[in-house]
């Protein structure tokens, strides 16, 4: 399945730039990474040349106010973006600091009004941490 970034933007209402279509394509084409915004930029440079911090944290912000992107508070004191175009969850490796989605049943079916009545849940997000598989194998070496 191939997304089209063009079509994307389209239908969250945001014109189609080069900015946001290069940071778009970066996630379409690396869908389940997270990175700092400084991260992206770095990626971006060579395909547009000139790409200001400011203007890199702006798309960032859009994407993740129209719901395109996520926006992760890391234990490191440091945002991380991904795509979320799928709600999911996380796992955080505390060693090599990746993000990793997954999927896990049952945690959104928290039954929210027994525990704070008269509250709604209109998002969610979990964050497992510990160590990734890599980390684990170097660690035992
Ligand atoms: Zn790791
Ligand atoms: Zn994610």
């Amino acid at each position: 399945m191939s997304l089209s970034a063009e079509i994307i933007l389209r239908e969250n209402g945001l014109r189609v730039t080069p900015q946001r279509l290069a940071v778009l394509e970066l996630f379409l084409s690396h869908s389940g990474f997270h990175w700092s915004a400084d991260q992206i930029r770095n990626q971006l440079l060579p395909r547009i040349p000139g790409l200001a911090r400011g203007t890199t944290y702006k798309v960032l912000e859009e994407f993740v106010r129209s719901h395109i992107c996520e926006e992760l508070p890391t234990p490191e004191g440091l945002f991380l973006y991904g795509i979320r175009l799928k709600p999911h969850h996380h796992f955080a490796c505390r060693k090599c600091h990746r993000w990793f989605d997954i999927d896990v049943d049952g945690v959104d079916n928290i039954h929210i009004s027994s525990i704070l009545p008269g509250a709604v849940i209109d998002d969610i997000a979990v964050t497992f941490h510990g160590l990734c598989r890599d980390c684990r194998v170097n660690e035992s070496q």
